[in-house]
């Protein structure tokens, strides 16, 4: 168990922008229910406690025609921005596009949040039959030259508006999000850009069948029961299930997913097995067959590349690190170096210590990359002896929220009050009223924390419903916070592993930010990479002996955990620390180098990646994260933006040392996070935020220290 190590990838709902989406599809089939608007509780003002959605009401049939209603009013709204006599205004304008389409937005953010949570095939369909709806009506705004006309008429004027900084933020944003989506292009190269959009997202869909064709089609089969020897038993019922949906009864399989192949690599003594699975993992997407994915990324980047190219960018990366924090390439090259020096060194220290253990056992070989996981599950257990179910009894699911609770009370005076008399769309579902000290309500905080089969897997925090000032007043949020956390059995309440505690908070950290924000208009533009601040923030408190005693009670007896207990988990924490930052770093520097090439045309993928990676001194025992024929991540959002969950990283340790300088729950360093970070995430430049909490830039050696790195 690595407390320190869990870098939590995808884990937040980020708003969606209905900038650069790709081309229209024409809409084929639309199911239609003859039902009055007055019967659709979408269309109507909830009688809910604080108009809260009616999920009482709410059927699968509602929702289509809330959303065609709700691109129809946006549509008129659009219209009449756009051919306003007036002349262009900040407010006539920009307001009034950021205070268009609240019904689409409602009606969808409830959609796609319960399309997470509650689906089913009638979901999916639906969704499916909303994309193309979604993308035409996105298009119909972002290629609106009239509307774009009076964006740029009041962008040019800027500064002479006497704008303050949360107005000046969003005309930017607005106006850069036209101007990225292709606004200042001429005809022939908006036909261009359509075409290139339509063929880049056909080949990203290529890109991830292929990855999901692999991961299914690359496993290995057991018959021999010996070859099982060292598994844990819950991993060997697993094995022979997934043989089992495979018509291998009697059988065992494990599988190129993490879940299969990570168990046998850290268990199994069988050495051939393990380099076996092993390559069905790191093989994918580069066996030379139809499923190769070589030449598709290939071409996913050549299109990127002259993408960039026709909107006036040097490289894919000058691109996608324009609105982030770290703004240039460079500098998160520079950053990235800064930790893969002491990771690598301390990554060949755990390699060597390795190496002896072989040595002292006779091996007779050398560490492989397929080794590493046995001789770090030995090294752990010896030097460490720690186990997740001494732990559990610990972490009672009600306690951890209780815990949760307490530490927002004692740093903002939060209160949460349950309430059963609010609409839930499954009946696990718990709901809080979120208020100030003062009593002044805050938000909704919807917890859903059980699997059921119609859920998603992992663990992420969302929106019903942001938010913004309506005549004046706050608009209160609907936030959700949902996991997948062990369900309680009979006569056993739900007990976590120490990683599920830490995911609780993680996600309630997002939580909080949703419900922290105080914005005057409904967009949000927080930077990808500054996002998990708010929520790998809040993890640092988990396992601070101040605040165990305040939550981490056994669940019979309720005695606090003992602090040997914790000093074993804090040791713990820094245990193969070089291997994981070294295998993450890896392929963060492959992302930014793939992103950063002006010529993909003229590059062998295999050659690239294997001279990048001997040029930074990896070593063969270790392989990055993420290969570039499965690295998926790098086409679906992550473009030049794979770091970001560690640059996030370096904020949060950075940011919670203002606490250690002062004290744990020191309520004004709070109230400053609260004030420059939680409530304004996203309506300002984040550095200029993070500055004015910090009173400096983010120091590298918090995060240092927290990786023993330092
Ligand atoms: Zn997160």
């Amino acid at each position: 168990m690595n407390l320190a190590t869990a870098i939590k990838e995808d884990c937040i709902l980020t708003k969606k922008t209905f900038f650069n989406t790709f081309a229209p599809v024409l809409l084929l089939a639309v199911i239609c229910l003859p039902l009055a608007a007055e019967d659709n509780p979408l269309l109507v003002t909830p009688n809910t406690p604080f108009q809260t959605p009616a999920f009482d009401r709410i059927q699968i049939g509602h929702y289509l025609p809330a959303v065609q209603e709700g691109i129809t009013r946006n549509q008129a709204e659009i219209e009449a921005i756009a051919n306003n006599p007036k002349a262009a205004t900040f407010e006539n304008t920009i307001v009034a596009l950021d205070m268009s389409g609240q019904l689409l937005g409602d009606v969808t953010g409830i959609f796609y949040s319960l399309l997470s949570v509650v689906t089913s095939p009638q979901m999916q369909d639906l969704a499916n039959q909303m994309a193309p709806l979604l993308s035409t009506h996105n298009d119909n705004i972002s290629f609106n030259d009239k509307l774009f006309a009076r964006v740029k008429a009041v962008y040019d004027r800027r500064a002479s508006l006497k704008l303050d900084p949360v107005q000046r933020y969003l005309l930017e944003n607005t106006y850069r999000g036209f101007v990225r989506s292709g606004a200042l292009l001429d005809e022939k190269q908006k036909a261009r850009l359509r075409d290139i959009n339509k063929e880049h997202s056909l080949l990203a869909l290529k890109f991830d069948d292929n990855v999901l064709s692999e991961t299914n089609s690359s496993y290995i089969v057991i018959d021999n029961k010996d070859d099982l020897a060292g598994l844990p038993d819950g991993v060997i019922s697993e094995a022979a299930e997934t043989a089992k949906a495979r018509n291998l009864e009697g059988k065992w399989v494990f599988t190129a997913q993490k879940t299969s192949w990570i168990p046998f690599l850290q268990y199994s003594p069988k050495r051939n097995l393990r380099e076996a699975l092993f390559a069905c993992f790191f093989m994918r997407g580069d066996r030379d067959n139809d499923k190769d994915n070589k030449a598709v990324l290939q071409k996913l980047l050549v299109l990127r590349e002259e993408r960039y190219r026709l909107l006036g960018y040097k490289t894919p990366a000058d691109y996608y690190l324009e609105p982030r924090m770290a703004k240039t390439p460079a500098a998160v090259t520079e950053f990235l170096k800064r930790l893969w020096t002491p990771s690598l060194e301390r990554a060949k220290g755990e390699a060597a210590e390795m190496q002896k253990l072989i040595d002292g056992e006779n091996g007779g070989f050398k560490l492989a990359s397929w080794d590493w996981w046995y001789y770090a599950e030995k090294l752990r257990k010896a030097k460490y002896d720690l186990d997740d179910a001494a732990l559990r009894p610990y972490f009672k699911l009600e306690n951890v929220q209780q815990g949760m609770f307490t530490l927002a009370e004692k740093l903002w005076g939060l209160k949460f009050v349950e309430r059963k008399d609010i609409p839930v769309y499954d009946p696990d579902v718990r709901v809080a009223e979120v208020r100030e000290g003062n009593g002044t309500l805050l938000g909704i905080l919807y917890m859903d924390f059980f699997p059921r089969d119609t859920k998603q897997g992992g663990a992420w925090s969302g929106t019903f419903r942001g938010t913004f000032y309506k005549d004046g007043k706050r608009v209160v949020p609907f936030a959700t916070l949902n996991g997948n956390f062990t369900k309680p059995t009979a006569g056993t309440p739900s007990l976590l592993s120490l990683d599920e505690v830490l995911t609780s908070f993680h996600e309630f950290g997002h939580a909080l930010n949703w419900l922290f924000t105080d914005s005057r208009y409904r967009s949000n533009f927080a930077p990808t990479d500054s996002v998990e601040l708010p929520s790998q923030m809040m993890e640092h408190w988990v396992l601070e002996p101040e605040m165990l005693k305040l939550y981490a009670k056994h669940y019979q007896t309720g005695e606090v955990i003992p602090m040997a207990l914790v000093e074993k988990i804090r040791k713990s924490g820094l245990f193969n620390q070089g291997f994981e930052t070294v295998e993450f770093l890896a392929s963060c520097f492959l992302d930014m180098a793939w992103h950063g090439l002006e010529n993909a045309a003229n590059v062998n993928v295999t050659r690239f990646e294997d001279k990048l990676m001997a040029d930074l001194g990896l070593i063969p025992e270790i392989l990055p994260r993420w290969k570039s024929p499965y690295f998926t991540h790098i086409h679906s959002g992550y473009q030049a933006g794979y770091y970001s969950y560690i640059w996030s990283e370096q904020l949060d340790c950075d940011a919670f040392e203002a606490f250690q300088e002062t004290s744990l729950f020191d309520k004004k360093t709070a109230a400053s996070f609260r004030k420059h970070i939680l409530a304004k995430l996203g309506t300002e430049d984040a550095m200029t935020l993070y500055k004015r909490f910090r009173g400096r830039e983010p120091k590298i050696e918090p995060l240092l220290k927290k990786r023993g790195l330092l």
